[in-house]
């Protein structure tokens, strides 16, 4: 019947769009077909303000010394990672306690020393091999000229402690018997700030074949409000999610209408947008191999990429709300019956 009308209203309207096209997209947002709703909920609702906050108040504090790519700051905070996976037994796809992929010195320009991206990873119960990647930067600023440390803690200690939260929480459900059909890894990429060198190492040398990898949803700052929103906190700036595949994009919107309603805000995602986040993060790596993905991020505000970005100005419970949207996300790409489906053309819904 619902296809028939379709049909049958853009006959009568005659526009571009045509009729194959439209029923297409229209089956293909019917068929997301929401998995495990009391389970996801269960986990989701592990994902907490307070270990939130207890991490980022740690990952961004003075120890870490803003995180400069190659220096003591970042390896210091890889190793915090690194030990919160071994205490919280989750594993590292090399096994073992190995949980970095080093980048040789060479990779970077001149003065940069070697680094490390730091990877977790639960496997999958059915479909072992398809990898789906959670992904935020470790690096940020470091240390100012006049000996200010760049804390960093929205951009992108926001998305880190995002990250280990919902990985302690697919670690939970996997203990009850309930972990995830596909695999995750956990991606703490370093060097995003001197131009995305990290998720390019990565994406060169894959852990896992790209092929595989089913999508990567970024996060990169979602602890703020920004300007936009001052009256309308509970928003979040989704980027991406439409370009390669619109089962993605239907799905995410499934997943947000059915369980938290934050109010998805695409203005950043229009072709030729000037401010070009879509290519600014880790994701885009990701998405120049044709890899569906999506990017969460709460834009641009007074202290971005200065020394007041610090743990104090993060809403907490807003960061719980993202980060509990972007695990069910993740749970559902994860755990629904088939693979999501890349598009053959990209000419739509742009
Ligand atoms: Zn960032």
């Amino acid at each position: 019947m619902k296809t028939f009308f379709i049909l049958s209203a853009f006959a009568l309207l005659g526009t571009c769009s045509t009729p194959k096209y439209t029923i297409r997209i229209q089956n293909l947002k019917d068929s997301i077909i929401l998995v495990d709703s009391n389970n996801v909920t269960t986990y989701a609702n592990t994902i907490t303000y307070q270990e939130l906050k207890t991490h980022l108040y740690k990952f961004a504090s003075s120890e870490f010394q803003g995180r400069k790519v190659g220096e003591k700051g970042q390896k210091l905070a890889a190793e915090f990672l690194k030990s919160y996976y071994i205490k919280e037994h989750i594993a590292s796809p090399f096994g073992g306690d190995n949980y970095y992929q080093t980048i040789p010195k060479d990779f970077f320009s001149k003065g940069i020393n070697s680094s490390e991206n730091v990877l977790a990873y639960i496997k999958g119960s059915e479909k072992p091999e398809e990898i789906i990647v959670i992904s935020a930067h470790l690096d940020h600023l470091g240390i100012s000229d006049e000996g200010q440390i760049y804390y960093g803690a929205d951009d992108d200690g926001s998305g880190t402690v995002a990250i280990m939260e919902m990985a302690q929480a697919f670690n939970l459900a996997q203990k009850n018997g309930h972990g995830p059909k596909r695999s995750i890894l956990f991606l703490h990429f370093t060097a995003e700030e001197i131009g995305k060198q990290g998720s390019e190492f990565y994406t060169q040398h894959p852990i896992f074949p790209l092929e595989n990898t089913v999508a990567n949803l970024n996060i990169d700052m979602i602890g703020r409000i920004d300007d936009l929103h001052k009256n309308n906190k509970d928003y979040m700036y989704l980027i991406g999610s439409d370009r390669i595949s619109k089962e993605l994009h239907f799905l995410s919107e499934k997943v947000n209408n059915t369980y938290y309603n934050i109010n998805i805000d695409y203005r950043y995602n229009r072709e030729g947008e000037s401010h070009q986040y879509y290519s600014r993060s880790d994701h885009y790596n990701f998405a120049v191999k044709g890899i569906p993905v999506i990017f969460y991020f709460n834009g641009e505000h007074g202290d971005y990429h200065e020394i007041s970005d610090t743990p104090d100005k993060i809403d907490y419970n807003l960061l719980e709300r993202r980060t509990k949207l972007i695990f069910t996300t993740a749970w559902q790409i994860a755990n629904q019956e088939h693979r999501i489906a890349i598009d053959e053309e990209n000419e739509f819904l742009k």
